[in-house]
């Protein structure tokens, strides 16, 4: 094979033969380390209870019912070995006359005394350790394709450090010592683990590098959000800061910014928004939230909280403030879709995780849509001082997402592959909620609870797996339990997802009410300052991040909450990780962990990439390390 000047394979070469074998990078080839190992190296000692492969002559040989047996002389064995064939053919009886000489690999075991091998294989060839791949080539094929292109110098023009490059090598080239330690552990060492895993994640980055595609903003942004920060009566947490500054950086690049925040719901993510508003300012930022009510209340903290001299318009279905030709901040649900907007350089999006499929389609159509006040080819009789190129990069808004579903840090490096990622994972005030699994035998306990909180004006939250009995769940359902409720105590309502008087319920309740039964699906879109208990009935039958969601609706304002997990249960392990975590960024890393643990759960796995070595709850150290790594040779825009 021709290899470069540098010592390695040339690129041109070495793609059409990955393909063949169904791999996209020589990494990916690399990480596909052999599933087994076929031995026929010559045994140089017996040991009773292991497989060796031995040289020698057949002494003997008779048949007995239905059985072939064969005396077997080796030259690492003082007696001779006692051979025996079950349902012999007719090629046996030729194979074991006397005086045949043979390679025969099987077990050795002790039998009466004897030493015995049963249904040994006959081999061609020995003195070799052959590794045994998942292919769709033949194995030879594959074998040959790995000695080809594996090697020091190919895995190094990858990107790939010499050290983990040779624990990767000798998985697939192994010698003698090398096997000795793989059947010690039984398996692969937690050295090479370690360098599949980070081979594994530098051949995603830079893959996904390779896919990020990098645009012109329409402007860069260089404005100034002191004056928003000063008036503020708190201090902004140190994420907040981190969020604001990293926000500062991308607008004022003339690259388009592709940014995801997430937050934990109550982690201060709108004064982050507002704050890249300002760095906007003058120019014109629009914001955009999933519901009216958000949108609305957006519309008021902006209000509240940015200078007069910023022009705020409010654009809903129904309702509409201000005017949008001339605002400086634009603030609207997905209605804004449907209207003609006037041009921003910045299009901000809160709730991400709300937006469903269709709309995140059109939310993309938004931020990808040509900019109006600007033509898109100069006109002749005004030449262009620098002539464009014939395709020029096309100009977008900078584009920030806002999302209160935490995800694992490790996933979250993941996703940065193709969209930036900020965190920001403290929240300014740390909600004081009690969490406690309970169980069928508690109950007279938690009853108590309920009459004292609603004693003392506070409400009370029952969140129940279903609303009608069913013969599948092992918990009782809405209509089998409203009975209990009402009889026990007063002021109880009841509402689920498909209740068309659900908002009259609600608004209902958060007046007058105390206990409220409800299904998860429930969208408590109206605050309830008083909820200071929550019951989570068939709490195991839920994901972490689920239960994560429900327990942050108590203890808005500072109250003290208690969360209630009903289960029959109470010894989940799950479950009393839960309880005493109380920060979404660990809920969801735990949340991973015991899905992969197997653990039953509603909904589905979520993230559709899935790694080979890699474990998300786990590698957060090396998916950082490979993502360094494949940043360095990364194309700069
Ligand atoms: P999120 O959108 O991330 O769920 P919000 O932005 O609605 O959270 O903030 C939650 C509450 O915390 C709001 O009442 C907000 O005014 C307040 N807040 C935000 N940042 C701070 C801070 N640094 N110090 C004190 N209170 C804050
Ligand atoms: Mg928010």
């Amino acid at each position: 094979m021709k290899k470069e000047p540098g010592g390695s394979v040339s690129q041109k070469e070495i793609e059409p033969k990955l393909k063949k074998g169904g791999f996209s990078s020589l990494l990916e080839l690399a990480i596909n380390v052999p599933s087994a190992y076929i031995d026929t190296r010559l045994s140089q000692k017996i040991a009773v209870g292991e497989i060796h492969t031995l040289e020698g002559e057949v002494i003997s040989s008779s048949k007995a019912a239905g059985r072939l047996k064969a005396l077997f002389s080796s030259p690492i064995s003082s007696k001779p070995i006692e051979i025996t064939v079950f349902n012999p053919k007719p090629f046996h009886y030729a194979l074991f006359k006397p005086g045949m000489r043979h390679f025969l690999q099987a077990k050795v075991e002790r039998f009466g005394g004897k030493l015995q091998m049963v249904n040994p294989k006959t081999l061609s060839k020995v003195g070799e350790i052959v590794p045994k791949y998942r292919s769709k080539l033949r194995q030879d094929i594959h074998r040959k394709l790995v000695a080809s292109l594996l090697s020091l110098e190919s895995l190094a023009a990858e990107g790939l450090d010499e050290k983990r490059a040779g624990l990767i090598l000798r998985a697939h080239f192994p010698d003698s010592r090398w096997l000795e330690l793989y059947r010690k552990h039984g398996g692969l060492g937690p050295k090479t683990l370690e360098a599949l895993k980070f081979a594994e994640a530098l051949d995603y980055f830079k893959r996904m590098g390779g896919k990020r595609r990098y645009f012109k903003a329409l402007e860069p942004l260089c404005g100034d959000p002191s004056d928003f920060i000063k008036r503020l009566p708190f201090e902004l947490t140190e994420d907040q800061k981190r969020a604001i500054e990293v926000i500062r950086k991308d607008l004022a690049r003339d690259r388009a910014a592709r940014r995801m925040v997430v937050g934990d719901v109550g982690s201060g993510k709108t004064m982050v928004i507002l704050a890249a508003a300002m760095v906007a300012y003058p120019k014109r930022s629009i914001l955009m939230a999933p519901t009216s009510i958000l949108a609305r209340q957006l519309y008021e903290e902006a209000k509240k909280w940015l200078p007069e001299y910023m022009r705020i318009a409010l654009v809903t279905q129904s309702k509409e403030i201000g005017d949008i030709k001339s605002a400086n901040f634009i603030i609207g649900t997905h209605a804004l879709l449907y209207r003609e907007l006037p041009k921003a350089p910045l299009v901000m999006v809160d709730e991400q995780h709300r937006f469903g499929t269709e709309q995140r389609k059109l939310l993309e159509r938004l931020v990808s849509r040509a900019p109006t006040s600007q033509p898109p080819h100069p006109t002749p009789h005004t030449p262009h001082p620098n002539p464009q190129p014939p395709h020029p990069t096309p100009q977008k808004p900078h584009y920030i997402q806002f999302s209160a579903t935490p995800i694992p840090r490790t996933q979250a490096m993941i996703e940065s592959a193709l969209v930036d990622v900020t965190l920001i994972e403290s929240t300014p005030f740390v909600k004081d909620i009690t969490t406690t699994i309970i169980g069928k035998k508690d109950f007279s306990k938690l009853k108590e609870h309920i009459l004292k909180e609603t004693k003392e004006g506070r409400q009370v939250l029952v969140v129940y797996p279903l609303v009608e009995e069913s013969e599948h769940i092992e918990y009782r359902s809405i209509e089998e339990s409203e009975e209990f409720w009402k009889r026990n105590f007063d002021g109880v309502f009841v509402t689920h997802g498909k209740d068309k008087r659900k908002d009259e319920v609600l608004q209902e309740f958060a007046k007058k009410g105390k206990i409220l039964l409800a299904t998860t699906v429930i969208e408590v879109g109206i605050s309830l300052p008083k909820l200071s208990t929550i019951v989570i009935v068939g709490a195991e039958r839920m994901g972490l991040a689920t239960l994560h969601q429900l327990r942050g609706r108590v203890s808005r304002t500072g109250l003290k909450g208690y969360c209630f997990l009903f289960t029959h249960q109470v010894k989940s392990e799950r479950l009393s990780a839960f309880a005493k975590s109380k920060n979404g960024f660990e809920i969801a890393r735990l949340d991973l962990k015991f899905r992969k643990a197997g653990d039953l759960l509603e909904g589905s796995v979520q993230s559709g990439k899935s790694f080979l070595w890699l474990d998300m709850a786990e590698d957060e150290s090396i998916v950082a390390e490979a993502k360094e790594a494949a940043l360095k040779e990364a194309p700069k825009f």
